[in-house]
């Protein structure tokens, strides 16, 4: 591919594209639209709407459709084609205003959590002129919102803008505090990092665990595992180097600015990093990506596993969501600057986010919660269940001496006032960069690490860009009636210091003392999802919510019951695979091999004493317990779930599958996974973890 730029968005109606074929007025009302949130009328919309079908049809597609995330699940849509008929029997391509802004899916087998009663149980999709429609696979998606008819939201991207309206609302109030009067509006921007595993679709086929749950169930470990890490440095394969080149243009018409790609440390596992963009738009191109790596990797005759944790004993998968604070005359909020006046500006941000990340542990935690993350936090590869931020040693000094309110006296000297003299810069790539920590800040951005790699970052953004408005909020008010400002600043920024350190951490999450010491500072440990979901609905939380409009109280709820159901799902369904996976090929291996061992020993024993039967023997003893064993854990995991219909309660009922059930699948995996150990391979009916790691050359 030599042509970059002429392809790169050449799938997306972007800026240059509307500004090229929208009249000018029409292209001015959806400019402002999307600044200022403003209405689009419908005679507008239609004109919008009619570009937009010529444009499409110009490249050839046939269909529309409103795409959308629902509250599971990656992406939604239904197609529409633009066909019109004509009175004489030919027909005309057509796409309309209320086409563009409107759409009502069948939306009963979405998960609403109870809010659309069964007697309405239409939603209806409003288009998000703040993301760009685009084609895929001959079909032109409109970025949409999913609402159900009395407003409450359906999906992933309502509240995503809702939160991004409540921090912009408030961080200009504080910008507006500094004397900034020229920015007209405050974004998040984000760029997620992803990790994902690339495995030989064939491979795959014969894993009903794959298939099914994402993940393997059983599987011994392989004699090489991930201990050399002589992936992360090694070439990227031939087979993988392909599909990396084909993925990146994919993801280039589509105007997903795709920059590095790299392996990672564990066997099959790679990296890809775009490069960030407002928050909205970040997170429709996360989900896109999410979609084309699978669907390019089948085209390469791979399966993209995304996973949280694909192979037990081998590093899971993680998605790193860069986030930061930015105007749109382009400044980034969480740079230091490089004069006084910014510097007091930054480390008003800065503590800010301090204050509202340890007030809002909990949620963060929330944020990235589910049944697969579950296997990753805390297991020594992702950050801990516990949240702490990382500030390196130099921005830690630093904040002490503003807090203490004495000199600072490391490599550069800043005196105690607060807006006096210049701070240095934080490098990005300082040697104390911590890849241990749960939430980062590295240089003019924060780094958070702990979310699974399958999960939507429109979650964590919710929280982050909520929790972060709403301490700006008190800022806010507590300096907008200070008498004198400077005074207030310092005032502030030292308290909020001296009450949230606790939060920061710069040695090594990892450590067992680092779980001692958290728990001496009193912060939270929500090792799992059971644990972590209750804390959404807490009284503080939903007072949060409310207050900045980013859910009501019935979203919470319905939320809250849809995340404990998926997790009790997720088990279930793990449960039933392993389950049907051990009686119908487990149990055959076991009997074959038991067959050919019986065999031999009796054979053997037929000709009399002149040959050992050592082997046989010991093999047929080995087996036949664990072959016993199988039986009874088999048996034991089916009457665990069996007994889990009788839990009515939601959160009980999670709480059940992961203690009870979950217990079981242990059980029953480890004896299982010692069979793989014993039994001969011609009898194994699964590529080993072996196989399928090393499967992609
Ligand atoms: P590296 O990790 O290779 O040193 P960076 O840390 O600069 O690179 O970037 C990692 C990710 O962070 C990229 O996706 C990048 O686009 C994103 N990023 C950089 N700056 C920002 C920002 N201001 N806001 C959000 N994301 C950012
Ligand atoms: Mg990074």
């Amino acid at each position: 591919m030599n042509d970059i730029p002429s392809v790169f968005g050449s799938m997306v109606f972007n800026d240059s594209v509307m500004r090229s074929v929208l009249p000018k007025d029409v292209y001015k009302a959806l400019r402002r639209t999307v600044s200022e949130g403003k209405h689009l009328d419908l005679e507008a919309a239609n004109i919008v709407a009619a570009a937009m079908k010529n444009w499409a049809v110009e490249k050839g597609a046939t269909h529309f459709t409103h795409w959308f995330q629902p509250m599971t699940g990656i992406t939604a849509e239904k197609h529409d084609s633009f066909i019109a008929p004509l009175d004489d029997g030919r027909v005309i391509m057509e796409f309309s205003g209320k086409e563009l802004v409107k759409g009502e899916p069948d939306a009963s087998s979405f998960p609403s959590g109870g809010l659309r009663a069964t007697f309405e149980a239409r939603g209806y999709t409003a288009w998000d002129p703040s993301s760009y429609a685009f084609i895929k696979d001959g079909t032109l998606c409109i970025p949409t919102a999913f609402c159900s008819y009395n407003g409450e939201a359906l999906d992933k991207k309502t509240p995503l803008l809702r939160s991004m309206q409540a921090i912009d609302k408030q961080a200009l109030r504080v910008l507006r505090l500094f004397g900034n009067t020229s920015a007209s509006r405050v974004l998040t921007t984000v760029g997620a990092e992803q990790e994902y595993f690339l495995i030989d679709k064939a491979m795959y086929d014969k894993r009903p665990d794959l298939v099914y749950c994402g993940r393997t169930l059983y599987g011994a470990r392989p004699p090489k595992g991930q201990e050399m890490e002589d992936h992360y440095f090694g070439v990227i394969k031939p087979r993988v180097s392909a599909f990396m080149k084909d993925l990146d243009t994919e993801l280039w018409k589509l105007g997903v600015l795709a920059k590095t790609k790299h392996n990672e440390v564990a066997p099959a596992q790679h990296e890809l990093a775009p490069v960030f963009t407002t928050t909205n738009l970040a997170t429709d191109q996360n989900q896109l990506m999410m979609e084309i790596m699978k669907k390019v990797a089948e085209k390469h005759g791979m399966v993209c596993l995304l996973h949280e944790k694909p192979f037990a004993g081998v590093n899971g998968s993680g998605k790193h969501n860069n986030w930061s604070i930015s105007t749109d005359t382009g400044e980034n909020l969480l740079d230091p600057g490089d004069t006084p006046e910014k510097n007091a500006q930054f480390l008003l941000f800065l503590t800010a986010v301090i204050a509202a990340v340890d007030e809002y542990q909990d949620l963060l935690r929330v944020s990235v919660a589910s049944a697969g993350n579950d296997h990753r936090l805390g297991a020594n590869e992702a950050p801990p269940a516990i949240v702490s931020i990382f500030l390196g040693e130099e921005l830690t000094e630093i904040l002490k001496s503003v807090e203490q309110g004495v000199l600072y006296t490391g490599k550069k000297r800043v005196p105690m006032e607060i807006g006096a003299t210049v701070l240095p810069h934080f490098p990005k790539d300082a040697t104390d960069r911590n890849r241990t920590s749960p939430f980062a800040f590295t240089g003019n951005k924060f780094e958070f690490r702990m979310l699974g790699s399958g999960l939507s970052v429109a979650g964590p953004n919710i929280i982050l860009n909520a929790i972060v408005a709403e301490v700006l909020s008190r800022f806010a008010d507590t300096l907008e009636t200070a008498p004198n400002f400077g005074e207030a600043l310092n005032d502030l920024i030292r308290r909020n210091i001296g009450e949230h350190k606790r939060i920061i951490f710069n040695g090594n999450n990892y450590s067992d003392e680092w779980v001692r010491e958290a728990e001496s500072r009193g912060l939270l440990n929500l090792r799992t999802t059971v644990d972590a979901l209750p804390h959404f609905i807490a009284p503080k939380n939903e007072q949060l919510f409310l207050k900045h409009k980013v859910f009501s109280k019935s979203e919470i709820h319905s939320r809250y019951e849809i995340l404990l159901e998926n997790y009790a799902k997720s088990l279930h369904i793990e449960a039933l695979t392993m389950i049907d996976m051990a009686k119908k090929e487990v149990s055959a291996s076991v009997l074959e091999y038991q067959k050919l061992l019986a065999k031999t020993l009796s054979v053997k024993k037929s000709l009399g004493d002149a040959f050992d039967t050592t082997l046989e023997t010991k093999l047929l003893e080995k087996v036949s317990g664990l072959g016993k064993s199988l039986y009874e854990k088999c048996g034991a995991l089916e009457a665990a779930v069996l007994k889990a219909k009788d839990v009515k309660d939601s959160l009980e009922s999670a709480g059940y599958y992961r203690e009870t059930v979950y217990a079981a699948m242990c059980e029953l995996r480890a004896v299982v996974d010692e069979l793989e150990t014993v039994i001969s391979a011609k009898y194994w009916a699964y590529p080993t973890y072996g196989e399928i790691l090393y499967s992609v050359r």
